[in-house]
């Protein structure tokens, strides 16, 4: 048996210190333990990789914090549109979801489209009656609404409204994953998020972009997103990091850094990943100040980090 290894991660951006209160950085801080707690809690009970990053994400989608989920960010209508996707490196079999509103868990809905249909994204009436059928539970706008991101909605719009843009990216985005390697050398990725706020409707991210956002294969990597999604798309980050491995040789550290510090850094992709290769190697390389991340090794204790 191998050591399996699980990261996640609650998004990346400007995450200024003195915007964070040492409760809220209290708060994040056990937001990530917790995801690690769900995702440990499978893989050392000989659990699947795929099985970890759907808990991992679960977690993270319930905790208002995270944009993703409860919590999720407003278009610039004021609606929340969620997107997510999950992949397994086993199989290669990916599910995802664009643009919906409903669900609780994004991420289930998503892990549905893998498991019960011919096809690999789904959006609009279909995902949600697709994950209805699969008697997922749903919510209302009650649930899902937080006084903080209907706030950054108003400012973002205020600021659109005197020709400011918004360059907060700690306030416009952020997203939520989970890579893992199981005992097996099995390797699976899921990303969920409410995408960037005020966003016009309908856009739909890198996030539920299988080779953008979220990608997994146990030849190569499973990598998971946050960051500027249309850049992440236009320069398939994933893909990319998995081309390297296999085409060029590059370790997955190797391969990583050269996407998110390069690729996506030097072209406005504002962001970072995390990935884990089928060793169960991890890297969570970032361009921006912060990124909300954890990690942990079979064995070794959970660590949590939001700075470099
Ligand atoms: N990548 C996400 C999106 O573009 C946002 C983020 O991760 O901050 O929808």
């Amino acid at each position: 048996m191998k050591r399996f290894s699980l990261a996640v991660h609650g998004g990346a951006g400007t995450i200024l210190k003195s915007n964070l209160t040492p409760e809220l950085e209290v708060a994040y801080h056990a937001g990530l333990r917790n995801a690690l707690q769900a995702g440990y809690d499978i893989l050392s009970q000989g659990g699947r990789a795929v099985d970890a990053v759907t808990a991992a994400v679960c977690a993270l989608e319930d905790e208002p914090l995270f944009n993703s989920g409860r919590g999720a960010v407003y278009t610039s209508d004021g609606k929340q549109e969620m997107d997510a996707a999950i992949m397994d490196g086993a199989t290669r079999a990916a599910g995802a979801v664009g643009g919906i509103f409903g669900p609780r868990n994004p991420i289930l809905a998503a892990r549905v489209v893998m498991e019960t249909t011919d096809h690999v994204m789904l959006i609009g009436p279909n995902a949600l009656r697709v994950a209805h059928d699969a008697g997922l539970p749903f919510e209302d706008g009650d649930y899902f609404f937080t006084q903080a991101r209907w706030d950054a909605l108003q400012s973002t719009l205020e600021m659109r409204a005197k020709g400011v843009e918004d360059d907060d990216p700690a306030r416009r985005h952020g997203t939520v994953g989970a890579v893992a390697c199981d005992a097996d050398g099995n390797i699976a990725a899921a990303t969920s998020t409410g995408g960037m706020t005020a966003k016009a409707p309908g856009r739909i991210g890198d996030t539920p972009i299988i080779g953008a956002g979220t990608f997994a294969d146990n030849a190569t990597c499973a990598v998971s997103g946050t960051g500027n999604g249309e850049v992440f798309i236009r320069y398939t980050a994933a893909a990319e990091i998995a081309a390297r491995m296999r085409h060029a040789g590059q370790s997955l550290k190797e391969a990583a850094e050269h996407v998110v510090m390069h690729d996506l850094g030097e072209n406005d992709g504002s962001g970072g990943l995390i990935a884990v290769d089928a060793k169960g190697n991890i890297t969570m390389p970032f361009n921006c100040e912060g990124m909300y991340r954890g990690s942990v090794t079979e064995g070794d204790d959970f660590a949590t980090h939001i700075y470099r």
